[in-house]
């Protein structure tokens, strides 16, 4: 330590000399001048407190020369209490004493306060400037000789110069207020910057929430709209292809083939851009319910054999072991695994398609691994992107939508579990989905649901529809009022049972997703039991699963809501109506009804009657009966009107027409009615048997043949 300047306080203008000849030093050390100020008011502050307190101090000026220096200075006084130990604690203004020493502490780097039986010490300390040079022994000499040149001042000057310093301090204060209030100033203009950042970041994520959900509405309108065309052009196709309307020639079905096929494939796209689009706006419900893994593989199995196409591939189903029951949405977890194993067959050339299960904790692991052409590491995420499809020599040959995986992971997500997948190019694939054994939230105890009320009509075909929302089932019954059949209710499987114990219906419209049952494995029972195989069954249900249906032996599938024409031929193709004819009545009158009724009866016929135009139009449309007796005046449109709608529509445009007339030369005057109609009949007949003679002989010029039995009843 080199010391640089002793000072001794005896008499109060010694304080004064002390503030003089620290400044001094400081200067000389380089400091800059608010430091220089600094230093001197903590010295002087220090002094005047030891001399208030004690009457007597010295004060030494040092450097340790550390790096960078420090200057030191140490003021020591004999008197023991000179100074509070605990000065830094105290408020200026607590008390007199000490306040000087308080107001030091702030001013320098270093405060040390050291009491021994000696006295006490207050060493301060002030680092120099990072950049200052190294502390010699040169310039400790040199500054002595400076400071020995430099004489003290007068106290007139001392006050002087400490009102400059005080002047400059108070500019200083004054520029520092003013860079304050810029600051500030400019922190506001940030701080609400930010906040109209923030209100912007809001408004963009809010305009993203509606496209979003505009996105989502407008897909599902649109795939409902697309949907009942579709319907229409699938169902259609297949009536042509069905020859139901007379044989085609090979070029026609070719062409119808493809109208099918195209049609199929925008149903995938649309079903599975609604499915998506459901689940995105939270509207896909969960139906769980308990099914066991082998028999979801063995519907599987069947539903997918078709999907082979070439030898080279196997598909194998692992037997499931130690696999519990599982409560969940089955149709759902099949979709997923139809996905998966659909995908794998596309993508692979040879080898096989593994499908399996295992346990993991509460989760079951279902994996379908290929050896397919596998999915580099950088595609592996994208593809559960909506529409990414990652070219490959076998993508362009290979139809789909880009959708199946993506809807596959939201599928999963909606069972509370997730997919993955792992893969690596040129060896193969392993997709698996994760799902809760459980769902969440499953409550597997169905409330009980009170049987419907019926009573058998013995000259209807009676139909069992089970379904457990009343509200389709009511439009059911509306659907199929005034028709040949009769809806038999049942609202749950069990009482489909009961149903099925007590008569035979004619054809079964089945349900998938009940209450808290799934309907696959009753459907599956259905066309296996002897009693039931022969009964005819439509699925309908909200979920594209017709090949799972007809892989578990239903007759037919319709996708709800179901069209009224569409669900009544469906019916009228699958259900035989022990092969009688059908004659429809149109005829306000009842009593020409009455009479042509008693001129048919005894005959092997199904008579229908409508009392109107449009009802005798709608009821030729979903009956398509063998002939129609139609009157040329009705109450709210004329014959020759229902005549043109049944000629312009292609269901009822070959149903052979007898006009029954009381002014048949009115019907003599209607132009070309004559080329329309098998034959004119007059109500105004002398005799019963002439009536029932020109009846029956218009019947036959119409196609109809029956076996004479006898007379014919009066
Ligand atoms: P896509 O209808 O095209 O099959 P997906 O969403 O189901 O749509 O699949 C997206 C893409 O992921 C596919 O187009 C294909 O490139 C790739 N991919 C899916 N499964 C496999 C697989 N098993 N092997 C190789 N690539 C696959």
């Amino acid at each position: 330590m080199t010391s640089l300047l002793t000072l001794t306080i005896r008499y109060e203008q010694d304080v004064v000399l002390v503030r003089q000849r620290a400044r001094q030093i400081a200067e000389l050390l380089g400091f800059e001048a608010q430091d220089q100020t600094r230093i001197a008011t903590a010295v002087s502050e220090a002094a005047r407190d030891a001399f208030l307190s004690a009457a007597e101090g010295r004060v030494v000026f040092e450097v340790a020369p550390t790096s960078p220096p420090v200057l030191l200075i140490r003021l020591h006084s004999h008197a023991v209490a000179w100074v509070n130990p605990n000065a830094e604690l105290l408020s200026p203004s607590s008390s007199d004493q000490g306040a000087g020493i308080n107001g030091s502490r702030r001013l320098m780097d270093q405060f040390q306060i050291e009491s021994s039986a000696q006295g006490t010490t207050v060493v301060m300390g002030k680092q120099f400037a990072a950049q200052a040079p190294a502390w010699t022994e040169d310039r400790r000499r040199q500054i002595i000789h400076e400071l020995a040149q430099r004489s003290p001042q007068s106290p007139f000057e001392a006050v002087q110069q400490q009102n400059q310093e005080l002047l400059q301090a108070l500019e200083e204060l004054r520029k520092r207020e003013e860079e304050l209030t810029y600051l500030n100033r400019e922190l506001e203009d940030t701080n609400r910057g930010v906040v109209a950042l923030y209100a912007e970041l809001d408004e963009k994520a809010d305009s993203l929430r509606r496209a979003n959900e505009l996105k989502t509405r407008f897909l599902s309108n649109m795939s409902h709209e697309f949907r009942t065309p579709l319907n229409s052009i699938l169902s259609l196709s297949r009536l042509l292809l069905d020859r139901c309307d007379g044989d085609l020639t090979g070029e026609q079905e070719k062409q119808v083939t493809f109208i099918r096929k195209a049609a199929e494939g925008l149903s995938d796209l649309v079903n599975d851009l609604l499915d998506l689009a459901k689940v995105e706006a939270g509207k896909t419900q969960v139906h769980p319910a308990q099914f066991e893994v082998s028999e979801l593989f063995a519907t599987l199995r069947g539903m997918l054999r078709p999907l082979l196409t070439h030898n080279s591939v196997n598909l194998v189903f692992e037997e499931p072991n130690d696999i519990p029951t599982l409560v969940t949405d089955e149709g759902k977890v099949a979709q997923i695994l139809r996905n998966f194993v659909a995908n794998a067959l596309k993508y692979t050339e040879q080898g096989e398609v593994r499908v399996s299960a295992r346990r993991q904790g509460d989760m079951v692991v279902l994996a379908v691994a290929d050896t397919g052409i596998g999915i580099d590491p950088a595609n592996q995420e994208r593809i559960f992107e909506d529409f990414v499809q990652i070219d490959s020599s076998l993508q362009r040959r290979v139809k789909g939508t880009g959708l199946g995986l993506p809807l596959s992971r939201k599928l999963a997500e909606l069972l509370g579990g997730s997919v993955s997948v792992s893969s690596e190019v040129g060896v193969g694939s392993t997709f698996s989905a994760y799902i809760p054994i459980v769902y969440p939230g499953a409550s597997i105890v169905p409330a009980p649901v009170a049987p419907p009320i019926w009573q058998l009509d013995t000259h209807k075909l009676p139909i069992l529809v089970i379904e457990d929302n009343e509200e389709t089932l009511f439009t059911y019954e509306k659907y199929l009022e005034g028709t040949s059949y009769q809806v038999i209710p049942a609202r749950t499987l069990e009482q489909a049972q009961q149903v099925l114990a007590t008569l035979k219906p004619k054809a079964i419209l089945l349900d998938i997703l009940l209450a808290g049952q799934s309907s696959w494995m009753f459907l599956s029972d259905l066309s296996q039991q002897a009693d039931t195989q022969t009964i005819p069954v439509i699925v309908i249900t909200v979920v594209d699963n017709e090949k799972q249906a007809i892989a578990r032996g239903a007759a037919a599938f319709l996708i709800k809501p179901v069209d009224r024409l569409l669900l009544l031929n469906r019916l009228n193709t699958l259900v035989r109506r022990d092969q009688r004819d059908v004659i429809l009545l149109i005829d306000d009158d009842p009593v020409a009804r009455y009479l042509l009724k008693q001129y048919l009866s005894g005959l092997p016929f199904s008579v229908l009657e409508a009392g109107d135009g449009a009802e005798g139009v709608r009821l030729a449309q979903v009956e398509r009966p063998h002939v129609i007796i139609l009157d040329l005046v009705l109450p709210d449109c004329s014959g020759v009107e229902v005549l043109n709608q049944l000629k312009s529509h292609f269901i009822t445009s070959s149903i052979p027409v007898i006009i029954n007339t009381s002014q048949p030369a009115a019907a003599d005057a209607v132009p070309n009615l004559a080329s329309q109609v098998i034959t004119v009949l007059s109500k105004e007949n002398r005799s019963k048997e002439v009536a029932i003679d020109n009846l029956h002989h218009a019947l036959r010029q119409a196609g109809i043949h029956w076996e004479a039995k006898g007379t014919i009843n009066e």
